[in-house]
């Protein structure tokens, strides 16, 4: 890389310079709409112009209502409204907003109690850990289980929070294909065996396989089974992120686990977020007491990240309350199942309509693939036009030319909402030139 003229390396490099110039500028009207309503089954937008040949914006003082198929509200609770919203109202009078520091000093508060406790019976282990934020749940304790000696295999497709959490202890790390179980069994015997055949020799402290449940760009399910029955076989541990998955998959929304009717005591750590089907913030872990314990003395967030706010604990606790039934009703599985139907059906309907679509056919998440930078550009502003919010997303969250558009859909959304969505997308699709014959979606 070239210095520049005062000698200095170039904050970024010329690629990324490139990128910003010429090509986000013409597309960046496509992100950060400011919201200005609870981001339920459907949000209100408020309506920008860009100027500056792409540099600025500029708001029209006017708002869009949209139907909502851009937030992770997979089960519905991020309306406000209900036992939940009333839960944390009242959290607010009794605790506040704030812990005013962090748990392991005098930030726990009995809400945090009960959450760990909750989340630990529903999820079926003995413990559980609760941190403020999802983000920080993966990137401050991974750091506290790993060092320099220990192996790290990583799906090529894992989030952010993850690598940053596995890059900062200085373990190896090496990286598998998306979801391929013969890639990373490979890895795992080179890392087992060395030496003589028949000959084992493991010269790493601990091997640690990270994988997601269901992966936020893709809508792929992880192969879970089949990675457990790897992870005993060469004895590695296994650290899952259920981010996307828990409350949005399995039969009683317990995620991937409960899906492939697997036993959560063969997860050595258990990690998700309160991001997404709980409508609220936050993230947790769980496994053995042991485990937990250790974390609960050890972990950077427990010790100096300020504690989740107690009205978003409070809004959770609701929540899984709602998904166990102890609420005397039976609205959590009805969520639970309103959403695998949403999903399906869909999915279905997308695939016959002739568009690429990525992921499993379970999974709420649905990047429908348009390739090209533009046609993000193009397929994001009309579906705003016409009322619809999604996401466009691009390099370097993909590669440069698998840019897709994706949607996440909820136990919210009406069977005539999806109908209207669809038929636009349609309408798009054939403007933009979407569809694809047989041929050429089976070769892609
Ligand atoms: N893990 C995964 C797999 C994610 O997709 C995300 C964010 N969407 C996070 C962790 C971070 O969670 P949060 O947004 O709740 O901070």
């Amino acid at each position: 890389k070239e210095k520049n003229r005062e000698g200095y390396m170039p904050l970024f490099d010329r690629f990324s310079a490139f990128y910003s110039r010429y090509v986000y500028r013409r597309v960046r009207d496509c992100w950060n709409y400011p919201i200005c309503s609870v981001p339920g089954h459907e949000v209100v937008l408020k309506d920008r112009i860009t100027r500056d040949n792409g540099w600025t914006f500029e708001f029209t003082g006017t708002k869009t209502k949209c139907l909502n198929l851009a937030s992770y509200n997979y089960l519905g609770f991020a309306e406000a409204t209900g036992p939940c919203a009333e839960a944390a109202i009242s959290a607010i009078y009794k605790h506040g907003i704030s812990t005013g520091s962090p748990r392991r000093q005098h930030g726990t508060c009995d809400l945090h109690d009960e959450l760990e406790k909750l989340t630990a019976e529903f999820l079926g282990v003995e413990d559980a850990i609760t941190f403020g934020m999802g983000f920080a749940t993966n990137a401050l304790n991974i750091p506290t289980f790993l060092s320099p000696g220990c192996l790290v295999l990583s799906d090529e497709k894992n989030h952010a929070s993850l690598i940053v959490g596995i890059k900062l202890p200085g373990a190896t790390v090496k990286v598998f294909k998306h979801n391929n179980v013969s890639h990373l069994e490979k890895l795992l015997k080179e890392a087992v065996y060395h030496g003589q055949p028949g000959e084992t020799h493991k010269p790493w402290k601990k091997i640690v396989i990270f994988v997601e449940g269901v992966y936020s760009m893709e809508g792929t399910v992880c192969r879970l089974p089949e990675i457990i029955a790897l992870k005993k076989k060469y004895k590695a541990y296994l650290y899952l992120d259920e981010a996307h998955s828990v409350g949005a998959m399995g039969k009683r929304g317990r995620g991937v686990v409960d899906y492939f009717d697997c036993d959560p005591r063969d997860i050595d750590i258990l990690m998700g977020t309160f991001t997404k089907s709980f409508g609220a913030a936050g993230g947790y872990i769980a496994g053995s007491k042991e485990f937990i314990t250790f974390l609960r003395r050890h972990s950077y967030a427990s010790r100096h990240a300020w504690a989740m706010s107690p009205p978003v604990a409070a809004q959770i606790i609701s929540v899984l309350n709602i998904l166990m039934g102890r609420d005397g009703t039976d609205e959590g599985q009805k969520r639970i199942e309103r959403l695998a139907r949403n999903t399906r059906y869909f999915r279905m309907r997308l695939e016959q309509m002739g568009v690429i679509i990525h992921g499993n056919e379970d999974s709420p998440v649905v990047p429908i693939l348009v390739y090209l930078y533009s046609k993000i550009a193009a397929m994001v502003r009309t579906l705003i036009k016409e009322k619809i919010a999604t996401v466009g997303v691009g390099y370097p969250a993909t590669p440069l030319t698998q840019g897709r558009i994706r949607i996440c859909l909820s136990a919210g959304h009406t069977k005539e909402q999806l109908d209207y969505a669809l038929e636009v997308i349609e309408k798009v699709a054939d403007e933009i030139g979407l569809k694809y014959s047989r041929k050429a979606r089976d070769l892609a």
